[in-house]
């Protein structure tokens, strides 16, 4: 498979699962356009490294996507700097861990934002050019948690609920303009949005991080191992595929187990 000649923006590609899907993306050629937070140094870094490893065209656009209108002008960004969108990746996404009634309402909000509105406007600015194009592909990355709950993560758990939900109805939409729309649901991944729950985890109990790890396995995963950016990359890539052209709608459980208890 190559994806030589097509664009992907992958928003949140700055660390974790995103950058994870955006260095397997290039290695099949894809050209990029990167977005997250971070420091401008290491992201020039970074950028220069996948360009030089893949070969292929890379750029960063530092949109905040809880804010609308810097949505649409990294969409707009991406197509008139890389010449197109064709791989739209919407990957980033914040945790806040508390129970209901402790839950702040501003937090709710910034979830939400992230994880779910982020995605709907996303998709709405740069669906019109695919339906051009004839060809898109369009992967969310939602969780386990979009298919079931765990405590605390009201925020986290709507928002992911919601975005297979989006991915549905695009799905339905776009199924005979050559676009398909899919959601990667991952159980843990080793990230630092993970890592914080860790850190949290690991004082609350008194015990160590490798402790902490282990007992969040325990407790969700029949199969006790953290799957990989690389390995939800590789998932990514196929989706992309000719092969996978009839693959929409379809919720993507890339998670140990998690979700078939
Ligand atoms: P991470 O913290 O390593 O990466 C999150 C990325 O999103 C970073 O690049 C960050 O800069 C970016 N980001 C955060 N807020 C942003 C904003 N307002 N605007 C632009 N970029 C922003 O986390 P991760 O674990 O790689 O998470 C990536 C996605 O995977 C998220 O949607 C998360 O919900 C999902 N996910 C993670 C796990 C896991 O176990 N790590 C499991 C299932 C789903």
């Amino acid at each position: 498979m190559s994806l030589k000649g097509k664009v992907a923006l992958v928003t949140g590609s700055t660390s974790g699962i995103g950058l994870g899907i955006a260095r397997a993306l290039a290695a099949e050629g894809a050209d990029l356009m990167l977005n997250g937070f971070g420091e401008a140094n290491e992201i020039d870094a970074l950028r220069a490294e996948l360009a030089g490893s893949a070969g292929v065209r890379v750029r960063y656009h530092g949109a905040d996507v809880s804010q609308a209108a810097e949505i649409e002008a990294m969409v707009q960004a991406t197509q008139e700097t890389l010449g197109s969108l064709d791989i739209l990746v919407n990957n980033a996404g914040i945790q806040h861990v508390a129970p209901i009634d402790e839950f702040p309402a501003e937090r709710w909000e910034a979830v939400i934002a992230v994880n779910l509105t982020a995605v709907f406007l996303a998709m709405r600015a740069a669906i019109p050019a695919m339906k051009q194009r004839g060809w898109g592909r369009i992967i969310n990355t939602a969780s386990a948690h979009g298919l079931v709950a765990s405590p605390q993560k009201v925020a986290y758990v709507a928002a992911k609920h919601g975005v297979l939900g989006i991915t549905k109805v695009a799905a339905i939409e776009l199924a005979n303009a050559g676009i398909t729309v899919n959601a990667i649901c991952p159980g843990w991944v080793l990230t630092p949005l993970v890592e914080k729950q860790l850190a949290v985890r690991a004082q609350q109990d008194g015990i160590d991080i490798e402790q902490a790890a282990e007992a969040f396995l325990a407790e969700k995963q029949p199969m006790r191992e953290f799957t990989t950016p690389a390995q939800i990359g590789a998932l990514a890539c196929f989706l992309c595929s000719d092969v996978a052209k009839t693959i929409t709608g379809a919720p993507l459980s890339i998670d140990g187990g998690w979700v078939a208890q």
